[in-house]
C-alpha cells in the first residue's frame, strides 16, 4: 500500500478471502462484510471475492484498488514466518534432527477429503490390530514404508484457515483433492491459494477415478491454469489418481508425500524448546479438558507447565492418537493431553515454562492485552434487546444463522420458524448448515445483526471468545420445541406492540400567568383522576384537540410535585405549547406497549 498524495492505492490480486482484504486496508473484516451486505453481498470471512467486487468495496473505505500482475510471486506476501519454524531456525544445528511430515488434506466440499482421511488411517495396519481406533483427536499418524506420516484430521479447510489465519501454518505438505469427475471448483482455488501463500508444497490426490464421467485430463487442464503444472507436463506439481472410496492409490500417494518431504527440511531438535500449536479442543464431562496438541519442536511430557492461549495446566496425562497413554511425544506428533484450565482455541500455540505460577503471569498478561484490545464496547445483539432495536426502527426481521448437527434436523428447523412467521415481522435465516458454530458464523451475525442459533452443535472457543468481543449472542439447544419457544418470544417482543391507552384524569384551566425564562403556566384545577408529572396531556378546547404532548412541570402552590390529584389546584406547562385559554380541558393519560399474544 503506498500513500501518492491524495487516495491510498492498494495492490489486490484477482481474487481474495475478505479477511486478506480487511488486512491489506488495515480494517475489520467485519467492516468488509457490512460492506458487501449494503451492496447486498452475503460474504463470510473466508470468502473469496474478485477484483472488481474488492475495488468497489475499497474505494467506499478509500483505496484505489490496483490489479496485481498475475502470475507475479510475492515471496514476502503472507510471508509471517511461524513461531515453531523461527524457534526450530535458530537452535544448533548439531541437535536438528528429521521429524515425520505434517500433512493436512484440503479440498472443496464433496470432493473426498472425509473419505480419504478414514481410508489412509486403515492402511495403518498396526492401528487395526490394536482394536481399531476409536479415539479421535485431530490427528494421526500413519506408517509408510518404515517412516511416520502425520495427518492433521480435523475438517481440513477450516482447521487450516484457523491456523494460517494465526500464523501457525501447521503443515508441511497439503494434499489437495479434487475430484475427477468435478475438477477445480472455488475452494479448490482457495485452499491452493492459502497453500501457496503458506509457502506449503502441495501434492493434487485426484480423487473418484473410479468414475465413468471421471476426467483425468480435464482436470489436469484446470489445474495447470491455477498454475498446478502436472510433473508430466514439466511442472512440478505431483498429481496422483485415487479411489479414495475403493483404497486405490492411496500407496501412491503416501509415496509422493515421502518423496516431496524428501525434498524439504523437515527437522526439528527434540531436546529443545518445546512449542507447537492446539489442534482441537473440548471440554469432557468425565476427564475435563481434552486438547490435542501437535508438538513442533522439543519433547513434551506428562508433568509439564503447558501454557496454549490463554489456557495453562500442568500435563496430568497424555495419549496417543490411538488412546494408549504415553509420557513423552517428540516433534510432528500430536497427542491429546488433559490437565488444561480451560479450552484454547485451535490454531493457538503452545509452549512450556517453569512453573505454574509462571504460567499464571503470562496468562494474566494475555488477558491484559486481549481486554485492551477489546476495550471498546460493542452494540450487544441479544434476543431481548432486538426488541430494542426494533423499537428503534433498526431491525425489522429475526435474523438467524443455523448450525446443526446433521442436514436431517436443519430441515425441521427451518420448516417450523416458517411457520412461525407472522405479519410483517419475519424470521429470516441468513445461513443454514451443519457443523459446529464456528469463527464465521459469529462475525456473520455480528455484520449482519442476528444471532447464532446451534442445534446439537457445540460453538468453538474461538467463536465464543468473538462473540463476546462482539456483543453476539449464541444459543444452543438440544430439544427443537424449546428452539422454536425461544424464537417465538423473541418475535412477540418484535411484533409492534399494542399500545393501550388509559385516562387518568382531568383538569380545567382556571388562569394563565405568564413567567419570565418559562413561559406561560396554566393555573388548574383537577377535577377527577390526577395529573402526573412526565404523563400524556392532551389541551382540548371546544371539544378538539388543539395539542398533544407530556406534563412538562407541575407545580402544586409553590412545590414541584410528581402528582396532583382531583380537587387540588396546581400549575401545569405541558410541553411544546403555550396558548392556553381559561375554560380549556386538559386529558392525562399514560400509554403502555403490549406484546401481541
Ligand atoms: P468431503 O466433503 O470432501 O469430506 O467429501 P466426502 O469424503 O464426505 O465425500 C463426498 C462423497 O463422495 C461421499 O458420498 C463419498 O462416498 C464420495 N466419494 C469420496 N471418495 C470417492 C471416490 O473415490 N469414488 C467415489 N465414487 N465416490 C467417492
Amino acid at each position: 500500500m503506498s500513500e501518492n498524495g491524495r487516495s491510498k492505492t492498494i495492490q489486490l490480486p484477482a481474487s481474495i478471502t475478505i479477511r486478506d482484504l480487511a488486512q491489506a486496508m488495515q480494517s475489520s473484516p467485519i467492516e468488509i462484510i457490512k460492506n458487501l451486505m449494503l451492496n447486498g453481498v452475503m460474504a463470510n470471512i473466508n470468502q473469496q471475492i474478485d477484483f472488481d467486487t474488492a475495488a468497489v468495496v475499497a474505494s467506499e473505505m478509500g483505496f484505489e484498488a490496483i490489479l496485481d500482475v498475475p502470475d507475479q510471486v510475492h515471496e514476502e506476501e503472507d510471508g509471517e514466518i511461524p513461531l515453531w519454524r523461527r524457534i526450530i531456525a535458530n537452535e544448533p544445528a548439531e541437535q536438528l534432527a528429521p521429524r515425520s511430515p505434517v500433512v493436512t488434506i484440503l479440498g472443496h466440499v464433496d470432493h473426498g477429503k472425509t473419505t480419504l482421511l478414514d481410508a489412509i488411517r486403515h492402511t495403518d495396519v498396526a492401528g487395526g490390530e490394536a482394536g481399531g481406533i476409536t479415539q479421535h483427536i485431530g490427528a494421526y499418524q500413519v506408517e509408510h514404508n518404515g517412516r511416520l506420516i502425520t495427518f492433521l484430521d480435523t475438517p481440513g479447510h477450516a482447521a487450516f484457515t484457523a491456523m494460517r489465519a494465526r500464523g501457525a501454518q501447521g503443515a508441511d505438505i497439503v494434499i489437495l483433492v479434487v475430484a475427477a469427475d468435478d475438477g477445480v471448483m472455488p475452494q479448490t482455488k482457495e485452499a491452493a491459494a492459502h497453500a501457496r501463500a503458506a509457502h506449503v508444497p502441495i501434492i493434487v490426490a485426484m480423487n473418484k477415478i473410479d468414475k465413468p464421467n471421471a476426467d483425468a485430463d480435464r482436470v489436469k487442464q484446470q489445474l495447470a491454469e491455477i498454475g498446478l503444472i502436472p510433473d508430466e507436463w514439466d511442472g512440478d506439481t505431483i498429481i496422483v489418481p485415487i479411489s479414495a472410496k475403493q483404497r486405490r492409490g492411496l500407496e501412491d500417494l503416501l509415496e509422493a508425500i515421502n518423496l516431496v518431504g524428501d525434498n524439504m527440511q523437515i527437522i526439528a531438535n527434540p531436546r529443545g524448546q518445546v512449542i507447537g500449536t492446539v489442534i482441537e479442543a473440548e471440554r469432557d464431562r468425565a476427564k475435563g479438558v481434552l486438547a490435542t496438541l501437535l508438538v513442533q519442536n522439543g519433547t513434551l511430557e506428562v508433568g509439564d507447565v503447558v501454557v496454549a492461549g490463554t489456557c495453562y495446566g500442568r500435563l496430568r496425562a497424555m495419549f496417543d492418537y490411538r488412546g494408549r497413554k504415553i509420557r513423552k511425544a517428540g516433534p510432528s506428533t500430536p497427542v491429546a493431553v488433559m490437565g488444561l484450565s480451560d479450552v484454547p482455541s485451535a490454531g493457538d500455540p503452545f509452549q512450556i515454562v517453569d512453573t505454574e505460577r509462571d504460567a499464571k503471569l503470562l496468562v494474566e498478561e494475555r488477558n491484559l492485552a486481549h481486554q485492551q484490545a477489546a476495550a471498546a464496547p460493542k452494540a450487544a445483539i441479544t434476543l431481548e434487546q432486538l426488541f430494542d432495536r426494533f423499537q428503534a426502527g433498526e431491525v425489522r426481521e429475526l435474523r438467524l444463522i443455523i448450525k446443526a448437527d446433521v442436514q436431517g434436523s436443519l430441515e425441521p428447523i427451518i420448516n417450523s420458524l416458517n411457520d412461525l412467521n407472522k405479519g410483517d415481522i419475519k424470521v429470516r435465516v441468513l445461513l443454514s448448515e451443519t457443523g459446529n458454530i464456528g469463527e464465521n458464523d459469529v462475525m456473520l451475525a455480528s455484520a449482519s445483526k442476528a444471532i447464532v442459533v446451534g442445534f446439537n452443535v457445540q460453538a468453538d472457543s474461538a467463536a465464543r471468545r468473538l462473540a463476546e468481543a462482539e456483543g453476539v449472542s449464541i444459543r444452543i439447544y438440544d430439544i427443537i420445541y424449546r428452539l422454536m419457544e425461544d424464537v417465538e418470544k423473541a418475535l412477540k417482543g418484535m411484533l409492534e406492540p399494542e399500545e393501550k391507552e388509559t385516562v387518568i384524569g382531568h383538569a380545567e384551566v382556571r388562569a394563565v400567568f405568564r413567567i419570565s425564562k418559562v413561559g406561560n403556566i396554566a393555573g388548574c384545577r383537577v377535577l377527577d383522576g390526577e395529573i402526573r408529572r412526565g404523563a400524556r396531556m392532551r389541551v382540548i378546547r371546544r371539544g378538539e384537540v388543539l395539542h398533544e404532548s407530556n406534563v412538562h412541570s407541575l407545580k402544586h402552590l409553590q412545590d414541584d410535585v410528581r402528582e396532583v390529584k382531583a380537587g387540588y389546584e396546581c400549575g401545569i406547562s405541558v410541553k411544546g405549547f403555550e396558548d392556553y385559554q381559561p375554560g380549556d380541558s386538559l386529558e392525562c393519560y399514560t400509554v403502555e406497549k403490549v406484546a401481541v399474544e
